[in-house]
């Protein structure tokens, strides 16, 4: 138990996801019956197929959902206030940091995925960056 709250941390298949990311080679994972997944997985959420492929992730997408972020878990104390997003990248959807005030975020903004650090640990995470 870390009790920091934080899904992502030990998961291997999304730090390999993020290390691509970072080299500009962002990818999601598609079945055969092509419903989309992120983070990675071994076998498909939505149908139970083990049949995936790695397929490139678009490099944009749009803003779906976004939350500015007052009171942060521990782990992001040093990064409040921020925005998260839910990003809509067609077959899938990421959740990440805006980089930008929350006053020039909205629906349907396009953004671009890239990889950043957290303030508080220096951990890496999913960011958005506005086109
Ligand atoms: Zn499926």
């Amino acid at each position: 138990m870390t009790g920091d709250g934080e899904e992502s941390v030990g998961d291997a298949g999304f730090d390999e996801f993020l290390d691509a990311l970072a080299d500009g080679e962002g990818y999601y994972v598609e079945c055969a019956n092509g419903h989309g997944s992120l983070p990675p997985r071994r076998v498909c959420p939505e149908c139970g197929s083990a049949d995936l492929r790695e397929t490139p992730l678009p490099e944009s997408g749009e803003v779906a959902t976004y939350t500015k972020v007052h009171v942060p878990a521990p782990s992001f104390a040093d990064d409040a206030p921020y925005v998260t997003a839910v990003v809509d990248f067609g077959p899938v959807r990421l959740t990440g940091h805006v980089l930008a005030a929350v006053e020039d975020v909205e629906i349907g903004r396009e953004v671009e995925p890239a990889v950043g650090e957290t303030e508080t640990r220096g951990d890496q995470l999913v960011v958005f960056e506005p086109r």
